[in-house]
Parts: structure tokens; C-alpha cells; sequence
């Protein structure tokens, strides 16, 4: 290997390739990131993403301290409760979580939307949008060539595979490696918070995380999302001047269209969707939601109708099996381009940026000539292959994202939504299980293993 820098070429500008960026351009690595979309707000899904310890500790780590506190002040209020409510809005069980007040330890919920203009921020030199890798060539040399849609052509020492699920750089470097539909779709939406729709809900439903169990395995998820900007994109008069002064200086505010919002996902087998749900959108994918919630609280389904159409978004699950070790090389994978996994436990996001934090440390090392580019890339792979595929078991078969699960049975399903629902009612109710099941929640995604 060159005793030189190593260049390198990260391919998708999603949650771990632009983490991966900002941590190898603070360590002098050189870096360039080539992405699909055309513009910087373009094809993001509205949603919220979990970050727990793992994940904030990495984007610690990797980004500049000052953004580091831009991405805090960015986080929507962080849930105060884990509600799990039946289809009528009421409780079977309710955590209290802990207040937000450490930076990483904690449980915080960022819109999809806004955490990419915070990770934007200060890469624009090295972001290179509309340009969707097609394939690579390596060279004798150790070096390899990543080409473009567009027909042009970018060369480094290492290419990272950032570019998610469905992986052009996996389909070429692992051709063997199976990604299969996990068998449940979800549809996600987002209504407006108004004082109107926050009153449609309970006080602990507005401050917390809320998973629906609904019978005929129907089920949700429900977040209230709010910013530290109003409807304008001006700041709260209650922000503290510290943060007001971060967002002052932040340009990814210009960009970033996301409001306070109540963000409600719907989800079953995909057996109980019509065969052409994943392209309806807007008000026909609403109505799609509102039939399958047809015993659900008025309330609940008030605030489906009052979704805004064009944030609503069909999403057919995936999850991946686990791929034998290969012989590792100047091509290397990271986040769901190599460990899909289904949203079961809301860790995708955080293993994604995990896998970013641990190649950085690898790469400086390489850097360093401590160990060749070759060595650690394979270090990498030996220590992120069994976690990242650790978690894909265990999302998969978590909260009916896997759409074999007992509650999608005709029979079956009934005693198995009993037994969750009871296993939550119980947990929830003996001290000492409910204080290992709110330890589990950050724990989890700690770096145990
Ligand atoms: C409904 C739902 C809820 C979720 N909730 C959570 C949660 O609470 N917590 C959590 O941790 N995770 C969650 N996840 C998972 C999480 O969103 C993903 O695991 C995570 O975004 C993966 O990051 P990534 O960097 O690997 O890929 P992505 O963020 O998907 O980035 C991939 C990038 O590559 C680009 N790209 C693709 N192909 C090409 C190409 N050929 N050329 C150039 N660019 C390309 C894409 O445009 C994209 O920008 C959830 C997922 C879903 C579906």
C-alpha cells in the first residue's frame, strides 16, 4: 500500500457516508462523495429516525464539535415516554425515559430531512450530487475507479459503499449477497401540529414515542415532532440564545422545508394492502391507511385525514441475510449497502453511522501506515459484519415488521397480540423490569458487542 494519504471515494451521501466524510476530512484523509439525487433536499423521505447512544456517539466523534452542537439543536424535543396504546388511543404500558440533558446517551428524534442538511453542512466541496455510481474497475496498482452514470469517472485508493439498500456497489463486489422484501409495508405520514391535532391526543402520547398494537395485526408507530423553528422557519421565542446563535449561522435552516409535525406510520403484512399500493400516493395512499385502521380511535383516524398528501410514502420492508466473509480489498460496504435491516428496533440509522465511526478509526490508523489500507479494511470488516448482522436478526423480529410474524395469523395472531400487549402491561408495572426495559432501550444500541 502508498505510504501516501489514502483517497477516498464514498459512494451515496446518506446517514453514513456523510458521516463517514466529515470524520475522515477532520483526520486530513481525503474524501469525495458521489450522490444520485440532484439537489441536496431531493428524494427524502419524511420520517423520523431514532438516534440513540451509538449513533450520537459516532457523529460526536466524526463531525466538528461546533456541528456536533448544530445537530443537537437541530433534534426535535426528545421523547419523554414509551407509550405501547391499543387501537382505541389507550395505554397498555408507558415508560418515563430519561430527560435529554447528556448529549449522547439519550434517545433523540431527528426528521430524516434535517439531519441530512445538518451532515451537508460544511462538505459542500466534496458532495458531488447528480452523479449515480454505475460500476467500478480496480486497478494493479491498488487503485480503483468508480464510473458514473453520466459517463464520467472519479479514482482513488478505497470506494465506500454508502449507498444503501439497494447497493450498486454490492450488486458488483457481492453479487451473492440476498436482500429479500421482508413482507410488510408501511405507510408513512406526516399531519401538521397544530393546537387542533395535539389536542387529539394524551399528554404522554404528545411527549413520547407511541407503538400502536391494533388487532387484525394492524399496528403504528406515532411521533410528535417538534423543532426549535416555527412554521416560517423563524426561531421559537423559548430557544436558548446559544442554540439560537448555532441556527443563526446554520445554512442547512434555508434548505430544510421540515415543520413541527405529528409523524404516524401505519404497517401490516403485505397481504393486507391493495396489489398496487406502492405507487399510489398522496390522498388514494391516505385512504389506503384509513381502510386498514377502519376500528381505530376517531381521534387516530382524524389525524390520518388530516395527513398532508404529499408527505405520505409507501415503504415495502427489506431486510438481508448474512453474508460469509470475503476477501477484503480496496472496496468496502457500509450501513444498510451491506445490512438491511427492517425498522423492528429503529437501529438501521445508528449501525449505519456505527460502521462509519469504526472504518474512520481504521483508515486513520491506515493512514498512519500503523496497518496497510488493505489490513484496515479487513479489520473493519471482521469486527462489522457480525453486529450489523446481529441487528438484522433482532429487528427482524421485533414490533411485526416481518411479515411471517404470528400476529399476521388468522388465529395465531389474536393470543399473540395478547401476549405482547400483556408482555408490555406486565413490564411495565414490576419496578425492577420496567427499570431493565428502559436500560435495554439505550443499552441496545450501545456498542456491546
Ligand atoms: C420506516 C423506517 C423507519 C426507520 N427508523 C429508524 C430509526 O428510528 N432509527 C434508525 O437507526 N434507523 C431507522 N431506519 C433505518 C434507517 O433509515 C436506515 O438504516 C439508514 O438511513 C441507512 O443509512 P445508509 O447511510 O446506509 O443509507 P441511506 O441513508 O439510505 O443513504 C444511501 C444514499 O445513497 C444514495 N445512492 C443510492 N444508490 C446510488 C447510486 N447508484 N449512486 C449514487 N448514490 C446512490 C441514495 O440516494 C442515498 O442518499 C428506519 C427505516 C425505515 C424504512
Amino acid at each position: 500500500m502508498a505510504t501516501r494519504t489514502p483517497h477516498v471515494l464514498i459512494i451515496g451521501a446518506g446517514t453514513g457516508g456523510l458521516c463517514l466524510a466529515h470524520g475522515l476530512r477532520r483526520a486530513g484523509i481525503g474524501v469525495a462523495v458521489y450522490e444520485r439525487h440532484r439537489t441536496r433536499a431531493d428524494g427524502l423521505l419524511g420520517y423520523r429516525v431514532g438516534i440513540g447512544p451509538t449513533g450520537s456517539r459516532a457523529l460526536r466523534d466524526c463531525l466538528p464539535p461546533e456541528l456536533f452542537k448544530t445537530y443537537l439543536a437541530t433534534c426535535a424535543r426528545s421523547p419523554r415516554y414509551f407509550n405501547v396504546l391499543n387501537q382505541k388511543l389507550r395505554h397498555t404500558a408507558s415508560f418515563p425515559l430519561r430527560p435529554d440533558s447528556h448529549p449522547v446517551d439519550t434517545e433523540r428524534s431527528v426528521a430524516r430531512m434535517t439531519l441530512r442538511q445538518v451532515l451537508l453542512t460544511g462538505l459542500t466541496d466534496v458532495v458531488h450530487f447528480d452523479r449515480t455510481f454505475t460500476r467500478y474497475a480496480q486497478h494493479d496498482d491498488g487503485t480503483v475507479t468508480a464510473h458514473f452514470a453520466d459517463g464520467t469517472t472519479a479514482t482513488g485508493d478505497l470506494l465506500v459503499a454508502a449507498d444503501g439498500t439497494h447497493s450498486a456497489v454490492r450488486r458488483q463486489h457481492l453479487p451473492h449477497a440476498v436482500i429479500r422484501d421482508a413482507g410488510t409495508i408501511n405507510i408513512a405520514t406526516r399531519i401538521p401540529l397544530t393546537e387542533h391535532t395535539r389536542s387529539l391526543l394524551p399528554p404522554t402520547v404528545q411527549r413520547g414515542i407511541s407503538l400502536i398494537f391494533g388487532t387484525g395485526g394492524v399496528m403504528g408507530v406515532l411521533h410528535v415532532m417538534e423543532f426549535k423553528w416555527d412554521a416560517h422557519g423563524r426561531l421559537k421565542p423559548d430557544v436558548s440564545p446559544a442554540d439560537a446563535a448555532l441556527l443563526a449561522d446554520w445554512p442547512g435552516l434555508r434548505h430544510d422545508t421540515t415543520r413541527d409535525n405529528i409523524n404516524l406510520v401505519v404497517w401490516s403484512t403485505a397481504r393486507r394492502f391493495p396489489a398496487d399500493v406502492m405507487s399510489r400516493r398522496g390522498a388514494e395512499l391516505i385512504q389506503v391507511a384509513l381502510d386498514l385502521t377502519a376500528n381505530w380511535h376517531p381521534r387516530l383516524r382524524e389525524l390520518l385525514s388530516r395527513a398532508d398528501p404529499g408527505s405520505a410514502l409507501p415503504i415495502r420492508v427489506s431486510t438481508s441475510e448474512p453474508v460469509p466473509a470475503w476477501k477484503s480489498s480496496t472496496v468496502t460496504l457500509l450501513g444498510d449497502a451491506i445490512h438491511t435491516m427492517t425498522p423492528g428496533r429503529g437501529v438501521g440509522a445508528n449501525t449505519a453511522l456505527r460502521d462509519a465511526n469504526l472504518l474512520r478509526r481504521q483508515l486513520i490508523l491506515a493512514a498512519a501506515d500503523a496497518k496497510t489500507l488493505v489490513q484496515a479494511v479487513a479489520d473493519y470488516e471482521a469486527a462489522m459484519l457480525p453486529y450489523g448482522f446481529a441487528r438484522v436478526a433482532d429487528s427482524l423480529n421485533r414490533s411485526g415488521t416481518n411479515g411471517d410474524d404470528r400476529m399476521y395469523r388468522p388465529v395465531f395472531g389474536r393470543l399473540a397480540l395478547l401476549g405482547a400487549r400483556g408482555y408490555f402491561r406486565v413490564t411495565s408495572r414490576v419496578p425492577p423490569l420496567r427499570r431493565k426495559f428502559v436500560d435495554d432501550f439505550y443499552t441496545y444500541r450501545g456498542e456491546q458487542d
